[in-house]
């Protein structure tokens, strides 16, 4: 007999992950998104962590925490080519040698998605950013900037993988590119730091699953 197994994503919370640590010691310990969820197998109700899988009681229960997990992180565009990276450069416009807190990867009229499940602290647009979007994650905070388009309002949650905007080449920008800025407690940080760090989930998701 078929069983009958279903969930509920019930939340999104960031927690400390001390296990990703050990597999990257380049990731901050507290970026790990985990999505609770709620499985029931034949009407019994169980809960999980996405960051628990390893615990399920079953292949099918593991199946969907694992998925679940796979789904609660993604990248900000489909195909990441960074053109620029985050760090001291010369100006495109004058020249000098100055630091680029943020890091350019390529981009054509692409969606770009939010990484992970929050909330958008701020949208707007000025002559430096074009049109940019500003997303919270815990206490992390990425802004996606020279947009041609802003698809949320501030306030509004966001979950991994939603589209927040359309890339384009607003503000002081050379041509269309994605701006990408993360601060973690208010400091400037690497972008490549929360890539890595989702790439890392994703490939353990892919790993469990095939091991499954
Ligand atoms: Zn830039």
């Amino acid at each position: 007999m078929e069983k009958n197994i279903w969930f509920v994503l019930t939340g999104f919370s960031i927690l400390s992950c001390p296990v990703f640590a050990q597999s990257c010691p380049l990731v901050p310990t507290d970026v790990c998104a985990e999505a609770e969820v709620t499985v029931s197998v034949e009407g019994e109700e169980k809960e999980y962590t996405t960051g628990n899988a390893g615990l399920a009681g079953n292949m099918e229960e593991s199946k969907i925490i694992w998925t679940q997990r796979y789904l609660s992180v993604s990248l900000p565009l489909r195909k990441l080519k960074v053109t620029s990276p985050y760090g001291f450069r010369r100006d495109p416009f004058t020249g000098k040698k100055r630091f680029h807190g943020g890091l350019d990867l390529y981009a054509r009229g692409e969606k770009v998605m939010a990484m992970m499940a929050g909330i958008v602290v701020k949208v707007g647009q000025d002559n430096a950013s074009g049109k940019y979007v500003v997303l919270r994650h815990g206490n992390y905070q990425v802004s996606y900037c020279h947009l041609s388009r802003i698809l949320v309002e501030t306030g509004r949650k966001v979950s991994p993988a939603e589209p927040v905007g359309i890339t384009g080449s607003t503000g002081r920008s050379t041509g269309e590119h994605l701006h990408i800025t993360c601060k973690l407690n208010g400091k400037s940080i690497d972008p490549r730091i929360l890539f890595r760090h989702i790439k890392n989930i994703k490939d353990e998701c892919v790993r469990a699953l095939r091991d499954l």
